[in-house]
C-alpha cells in the first residue's frame, strides 16, 4: 500500500507510526514534495482503515502497478539542460568503450561536439567477460572524461560497475550508466538511486520488460531523478550479430509505457557496418537517442573496436537520419 504524509505532518513521526504497527515501510522519493511510503504487513494483517487512522497519515491506496514511480516518470526527462524523449530530437550519445587516456578522450570530445553530439560517453570501470582483458582505467579515467566534456560542452555519461564506483562516478559524471550485467543488482541500484544523479538504465541481456521496468524503479525509489532506459541487444542463438537488438521493447517501452529509451545499436550488433540501418530503424520505432560508440582510431581501441565508429562514419550516419520528427511522424 502507499501512504501518503499528510502536508505538514513530520514525516519521521508517521514512519516510525507505520514500523510500531508491523509494517515494512519504504521511502517512495521523487514526487513533487509530497512525501509517501511504500507499506508491507511483516507478518498478520494491518488492514487499510488502521493505517489511514495513524497520525499524520492523508491516504492509504493500493498501488496501480507494481512499478508507480517509473509509471508516473515523464516521458521527457530534462537533464543538465536537454530533452530526452517525449517525441524531443533524438539526442545523441557517443564517444569510445573505454576512456583510454586524457588526450585520446578530449580528442574524441572535440570530434563530436561539433556533429550535434550532447552527452559523451567512455567507460572507466569496465565489465569484461575475461579477467585477462582491459578493464578500464579506473576513477582517473572519470577526471579526464569530466574535463574533456566540460571543455567542449558535453554532458558527461560513464558507468558505476560496483557499489564501490558510484560516488566517483557521481562526482564526475552528470548520467551514471548502469551496464547490462548489473541491471538485477538491487544492491549497486539502490546505491546508484541514492546518488541523486539521472541514471541511464542498460537492459540486461536476458532480462524481461517488467524487470527491466522494476530496476527502473529501484533507481526512482532510492532517489534517482530520472531513469533513461537503454536497449542494447539480447542474447540469442545467432552470433550473426553480437546481441539481438530488440525493437518491440522500444516499441513498448515508448508507446505503451511512455518511457524515455534510447537504442544502442554499438552493443546490439557488435559490427559497425549495421549500426545505420539498425538506427533508423530504432527511432522509427520510438527511440528517444541513440548510443554510438565512437573513436578515432577504432582497431586502436582498447575495447569493443569492431562495433566502433570513427567520427567521420558517426557524421554520415547522423546526416543519413531523418530530421527529426520528420518521416517518422508524431511519436
Ligand atoms: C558499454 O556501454 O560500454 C557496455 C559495457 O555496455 P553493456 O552494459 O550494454 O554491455
Ligand atoms: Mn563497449
Amino acid at each position: 500500500m502507499i501512504v501518503t504524509v499528510k502536508p505538514g505532518a513530520d514525516p519521521d513521526g508517521v514512519r516510525r507510526g507505520l514500523v510500531a504497527r508491523g509494517l515494512w515501510v519504504t521511502p517512495l522519493m521523487g514526487d513533487k514534495g509530497a512525501v509517501h511510503f511504500l507499506v508491507r504487513p511483516y507478518s498478520g494483517a494491518v488492514t487499510r482503515e488502521e493505517i489511514a487512522r495513524l497520525d499524520g497519515v492523508a491516504d492509504v491506496a493500493e498501488p496501480r502497478t507494481p512499478h508507480p514511480l517509473v509509471d508516473a516518470q515523464p516521458h521527457a526527462v530534462r537533464i543538465g539542460g536537454v530533452t530526452v524523449g517525449g517525441g524531443a530530437a533524438p539526442v545523441i550519445m557517443a564517444g569510445p568503450c573505454s576512456v583510454e587516456s586524457e588526450d585520446q578522450i578530449l580528442t574524441i570530445a572535440r570530434r563530436l561536439r561539433p556533429l550535434g553530439v550532447t552527452f559523451l560517453r567512455g567507460g572507466a570501470f569496465k565489465p569484461r567477460t575475461s579477467p585477462y582483458d582491459f578493464q578500464g582505467c579506473g576513477a582517473v579515467a572519470l577526471r579526464w572524461l569530466a574535463s574533456a566534456a566540460h571543455a567542449t560542452g558535453l554532458l558527461a555519461v560513464s558507468e558505476a560497475l560496483g557499489e564501490s564506483s558510484v560516488a566517483d562516478v557521481a562526482e564526475h559524471a552528470d548520467v551514471i550508466q548502469v551496464g547490462s550485467r548489473n541491471m538485477h543488482n538491487s544492491a549497486l541500484l539502490r546505491a546508484v538511486g541514492a546518488a541523486g544523479r539521472p541514471t541511464l538504465l542498460k537492459r540486461g541481456m536476458a532480462a524481461t520488460l517488467e524487470e527491466w521496468l522494476l530496476a527502473g524503479e529501484y533507481l526512482l525509489a532510492h532517489g534517482a531523478p530520472a531513469v533513461i532506459f537503454c536497449e542494447r541487444g539480447i542474447r540469442s542463438f545467432d552470433p550473426a550479430t553480437r546481441n539481438l537488438l530488440d525493437l518491440s521493447a522500444v516499441a513498448i517501452l515508448s508507446h505503451v509505457h511512455h518511457q524515455p529509451v534510447i537504442v544502442d545499436p554499438s552493443h546490439a550488433l557488435g559490427r559497425r557496418d549495421l549500426i545505420l540501418p539498425m538506427s533508423r530503424a530504432a527511432l522509427a520505432a520510438g527511440a528517444a537517442g541513440l548510443l554510438l560508440e565512437t573513436h578515432t582510431a577504432p582497431e586502436q581501441a582498447m575495447s569493443d573496436g569492431p562495433q566502433t565508429l570513427t567520427p567521420e562514419e558517426l557524421e554520415a550516419l547522423l546526416r543519413g537520419l531523418p530530421a527529426p520528427g520528420a518521416a517518422l511522424g508524431a511519436r
